[in-house]
């Protein structure tokens, strides 16, 4: 491994821009290109054409099969394997790969969630090429395959997927964005929406994994008591990365490197095994399919060093969880960052109207973004231990806040100097002070020249972000754009847009500490909303006002909303149900006998101690008192929580399912780990079945 040369591979398995370039004939590119660029519907001859160099360039690299792949609702990638071989007439086989078969499959999937979208009578989907984000070669145990990226549709053409709502929105966004662009005489002729995700996992060793249920069904501890060290003595944030793991990180770079995929920061978390990879940035679609691969070779990799990586939201108690933080921001063809505010912030109506734009859309639609960011592992994570809290608000920074306040004020705004940090130090080079966000407590924060969605599950498909903010703020966009149309004098609209946006909204922007107890109340006082869980939230997405903004958009119709709340709901309570199952069967098969098989060896060397003469042995007692007391909880809370999960079978409708997994479920859940966690702490560690947190946490 150490002979690779990592500049010299990278997008080696990818049929990148350059590749087509090298293999199409001049015209088929030409006309592939502007397709990709300028979303024009593809010629059937173009993609025969296309087709066939993938085919031959595939198969030179040692690719036997071919496969769609997708993203469908249970947020994961799916794929579904054919070869290129095809008999002809005279019995021989050959290689094919049509342009029909690259363009469209069909995917019998009736075991994708689909809301109810698709009966399994009328089960058939189909996968749609997605040209805008390249074909690439996955190679694993199975061989080489070509992976085309595609989006799924219902027979009916409703998205069944994550990734069509996707570029439907950076559509939106482009339009919306072009149109207020042209009304201040800007010549742009694309604009694009991109990403950059910043990704956090845990590494445990695999051997401890594979001795944790938990782990291995529910991807996080359900059981586990504090271990003697935490995070408290901040020594692993940024700390030296142990030689181990620094193998790990080092193949991980070759495997997405090789698929094209710019992995460029990589370092220790706040918690001990938490790290962190972040990319490059790209368009959202091809950041949303890269972080998919991300995720699919962390975890594949780490198998292959024998350990394993957990991308759970919440794996440990005690510690931080993971997110995902996903940076957002509008880029122009002309290659202009449409959130970068210059030198003079102050005279850059560009960056000021789409701010306020973005602003707004924030403040309108803060549940729709809380509830992106909503997911049953997500709600251990929100408004714990240093984690965003579940309030949308937006950091500006006092700067560009300053700006605002004084656009308000009809104040001349004065320029503010560019202050200079005082290292104190001559020979350390002076650093401008960012005026960006870094206390990190905020959960949507302007970085400098793009805005930081911090809220993310470290899980789930960045899909479901990008499309949330791109349609939210490309509707305050439009409306922006129909004001300036219509002005008579656009830089005055603009100032007015600008004034009155930020006079009503400014109740989102918060600059000071988000974690601390006096936010929670200035945000009620403030009228922000504060959903606390995903069934809270859920809800939000049917509402008649998200509901409008799908369909005024064209992302959605109703039908696909109401599905994909439905599909939202049970993703829940199955997740929920998961764990609760999980963990019975822990305690039932596992930690029950350890502590009675324990509880007997303590009483045991009572009644021999007691034989062989009169010893003191209250100590003894005392622990055998205390261990089949808290057994008689263990077991008694247990029960009831095997009643609750039968009793939850009871209940039809899925807003109630999830309501009753929430309030009848989790805190017995929550009652069940707290008696074991205190045996944990009884019992010889010889004894205790499962790996502790100490293991876990600080042996990989
Ligand atoms: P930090 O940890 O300080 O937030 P990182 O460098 O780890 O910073 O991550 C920043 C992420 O933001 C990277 O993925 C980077 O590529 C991305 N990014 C930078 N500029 C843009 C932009 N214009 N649009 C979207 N993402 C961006
Ligand atoms: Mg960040």
């Amino acid at each position: 491994m150490n002979d690779v040369k990592l500049s010299e591979i990278f997008g080696q398995n990818v049929f990148d821009d350059q590749l087509m370039r090298e293999k199409l004939p001049k015209t088929t590119y030409k006309r592939l290109r502007k397709t990709i660029d300028e979303g024009l519907p593809l010629e059937p001859a173009v993609a025969d054409v296309v087709a066939n160099a993938m085919k031959d360039w595939a198969i030179e690299r040692g690719a036997t099969h071919f496969t769609h792949w997708f993203q469908p609702m249970n947020g994961r990638t799916a794929e579904k394997h054919d070869s290129f071989l095809s008999p002809t007439s005279d019995g021989r086989m050959i290689m094919e790969f049509s342009g029909k078969e690259l363009i469209k499959g069909e995917a019998d999937g009736s075991s994708f969630p689909s809301g109810g979208l698709r009966q399994t009578f009328e089960a058939r989907g189909y996968t749609v090429w997605d040209c805008t984000s390249p074909a690439f070669l996955k190679e694993d145990a199975s061989g080489v395959a070509l992976c085309i990226p595609t989006a799924f549709y219902s027979h009916t053409g409703e998205a069944l997927d994550r990734k069509s709502p996707l570029l439907h929105s950076m559509e939106c966004i482009e339009a919306a964005s072009l149109r207020v662009l042209k009304a201040m005489g800007d010549d742009a002729a694309h604009i694009t929406s991109t990403i950059g995700a910043e990704q956090e996992y845990f590494l445990v060793d695999k051997r401890h994994y594979q001795q944790r249920k938990d782990l291995i069904f529910t991807g996080r501890t359900l059981f586990g008591a504090v271990p003697p060290k935490g995070q408290e003595m901040e020594d692993h944030y940024y700390g030296s990365i142990k030689e181990k793991i620094a193998k790990y990180m080092r193949d991980i770079d070759v495997e997405l490197w090789k698929l094209g995929v710019p992995s460029k920061t990589k370092h220790n978390e706040v918690a001990p095994a938490q790290h962190e990879l972040a990319p490059i940035f790209a368009t959202s679609n091809v950041a949303c399919d890269q972080n998919q691969l991300i995720m699919e070779t962390l975890q594949k990799v780490a198998n292959r060093h024998e350990l394993a990586c957990l991308l759970h939201e919440k794996p440990f108690a005690y510690v931080n969880g993971s997110g995902k933080h996903v940076n957002w921001s509008l880029v122009t063809d002309t290659g202009k960052n449409l959130f970068s505010p210059g030198k003079k912030p102050h005279h850059n109506k560009e960056f000021l109207l789409f701010t306020s734009a973005v602003i707004k859309a924030v403040d309108d639609y803060a549940d729709l973004l809380r509830l992106c960011a909503a997911t049953a592992g997500n709600d251990h994570r929100l408004g714990g231990h240093e984690a965003p809290p579940a309030i949308i608000s937006i950091f500006l920074g006092e700067e560009i806040t300053g700006i605002f306040d004084s656009i308000e004020k009809d104040e001349k705004v004065i320029a503010s100097e560019i202050e200079m940090m005082e290292m104190g130090v001559a020979t350390l080079p002076q650093l401008q002070k960012e005026s960006s966000d870094r206390n990190r407590t905020s959960p949507f924060a302007f970085t400098g020249n793009k805005f930081e969605f911090r809220m993310f599950p470290s899980s789930e498909s960045i899909a479901e972000a990008g499309l949330v903010i791109n349609v939210i703020v490309a509707d305050v966009l439009n409306e922006f754009a129909m004001r300036l149309e219509n002005a008579e004098d656009v830089s005055t609209e603009i100032r007015a847009i600008i004034k009155e946006t930020y006079t009503n909204h400014k109740r989102i922007i918060f600059n000071g500490n988000g974690y601390s107890d006096e936010w929670v109340k200035e945000a009620a006082a403030r009228g922000l909303s504060n959903y606390k869980t995903t069934v809270d939230v859920l809800p939000c997405y049917v509402s008649e006002k998200a509901i409008n903004l799908f369909e005024r958009n064209k992302v959605f119709s109703k039908e696909e909303i109401f599905a994909r709340y439905e599909i939202l709901l049970e993703e829940y309570y199955k997740t929920v149900r998961i764990e609760a199952r999980t963990m019975i069967d822990m305690v039932q098969k596992q930690i029950l006998p350890a502590v009675i098989k324990y509880t007997t060896e303590v009483a045991d060397h009572i009644y021999k101690l007691n034989q062989v003469g009169n010893f003191k042995i209250n100590a003894q007692t005392d622990i055998l008192e205390n261990l089949t007391t808290k057994l008689n909880v263990l077991k008694e809370s247990t029960d009831l929580l095997v009643s609750r999960v039968e009793e939850s079978e009871k209940v039809e409708e899925a807003l109630a399912k999830a309501t009753f997994f929430k309030d009848q479920v989790i805190p017995v859940m929550e009652q069940v780990r707290e008696v074991a966690d205190g045996l944990e702490v009884m019992v010889d560690e010889k004894a205790w079945p499962i790996p502790t947190y100490s293991e876990l946490l600080f042996r990989a």
